[in-house]
């Protein structure tokens, strides 16, 4: 079976491991335009916990998302020969009284999250503020990972196909799945999806776990530098060094000033459903053709997991393997 996979970002590169894991005689060709994480894979911090976002509902399928990623980070440091990711942990700082309650609950419930009292918070990063410790936070380095999981991909038989997947192509293909990130409401404006670009900004500075609160921090594949993030915004023009480092550090700065030399920043575009459900999406366009987005800022959490569910949808042609919440609506 002749394969086209659109786009060689985290959704891509998965969907592309899991249907070789699944058959190794399909022919998977990726179609990427650019470079290997060019989109927004190459621009994410590289932060992957459980408790992202709003922490007052567990999220969906977390546990098995984080799971498959590991595996995932794990086999591509392999292939590679390399760290994909530093397991230092994550400290999620309290920013509103609120979370309190929330923050102590879940260290009740999950014996790997601690509860850290504001002195002790101060000792470990210098913010004093309570906190819970995510001793099983990552911090990923993104770029590094995209090649280490590229490289699996190539070993287990993918081609590289270094062009924009055109009109012309689909013939040639029993499969077209598009991974294609901010580049698919071009192509299905109907799919009711919103774009925001989003900055990190690259710095001078050692730190030892990653850090959440107003903005975050994350680690580095060099441990002299790290990230700090981010910025969000409808408008999807690209911005100076300068306007971005406003941006970030007028968040971070309110509860974390920082003196750190500001070495340069990585931009990228995140796809998210227009109705703000968090929900990914996966779905059969047509008899041939699929589409996996809507990753939002949860592409780390959700690759693995949801590349696997979608290369058992594909090869046994069953659209309804996968969950309603993902479809499209
Ligand atoms: C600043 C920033 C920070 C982030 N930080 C984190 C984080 O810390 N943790 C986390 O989990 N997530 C983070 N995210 C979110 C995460 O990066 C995204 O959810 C994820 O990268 C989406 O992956 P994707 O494969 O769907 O799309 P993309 O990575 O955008 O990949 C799409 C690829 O398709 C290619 N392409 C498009 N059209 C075509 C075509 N016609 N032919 C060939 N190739 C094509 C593009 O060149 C691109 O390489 C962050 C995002 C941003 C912007």
């Amino acid at each position: 079976m002749r394969i086209a996979i659109v786009g060689g970002g985290f959704a891509g590169l998965a969907t592309s491991y899991h249907l070789l894991e699944k058959d190794r005689s399909l022919q998977i060709k990726l179609f990427e335009k650019n470079r290997i994480g060019a989109g927004a894979s190459g621009a994410a911090a590289g932060l992957l916990h459980g408790y992202v976002g709003n922490l007052e509902q567990p999220h969906w399928k977390e546990y098995e998302g984080i799971q498959f990623a590991k595996k995932l980070l794990k086999l591509a440091a392999q292939a590679i020969g390399k760290d994909t990711y530093i397991a230092n942990g994550v400290v999620r700082c309290i920013m509103h009284q609120k979370e309190i309650q929330t923050f102590k609950k879940i260290c009740q419930n999950d014996p790997s999250v601690f509860w850290w009292e504001e002195k002790y918070t101060a000792s470990r990063i210098g913010i004093a503020k309570p906190s819970i410790f995510i001793s099983e936070g990552f911090s990923v380095y993104s770029d590094i990972y995209l090649q280490g999981l590229w490289l699996l991909c190539q070993r287990n038989g993918a081609e590289l196909v270094s062009k924009d997947f055109g009109p012309e192509d689909y013939a040639y293909f029993d499969i077209v799945i598009f991974c294609c990130g901010a580049e698919l409401p071009k192509l299905y404006p109907n799919l009711k999806l919103v774009l925001k670009r989003g900055e990190v900004l690259l710095c001078e500075k050692q730190l030892k776990y990653g850090i959440i609160g107003n903005g975050y921090f994350s680690l580095s594949a060099d441990p002299n530098l790290c990230y700090i993030g981010s910025t969000s915004r409808e408008n999807l023009e690209e911005i100076s060094l300068e306007e971005a480092t406003n941006l970030i550090l007028s968040k971070t700065n309110v509860w974390f000033r920082t003196n750190t030399k500001i070495l340069g920043y990585k931009s990228g575009i995140r796809v998210h459903r227009s109705s703000g459900i968090l929900y990914p999406m996966i779905g059969q366009l047509d008899h041939k053709i699929w589409c996996f987005t809507a990753l939002g800022s949860r592409g780390l959490m959700y690759h693995g997991y949801l590349g696997a569910m979608l290369a058992r949808a594909v090869l046994h042609q069953k659209p309804e393997l996968i969950p309603n919440e993902l479809g499209i609506y």
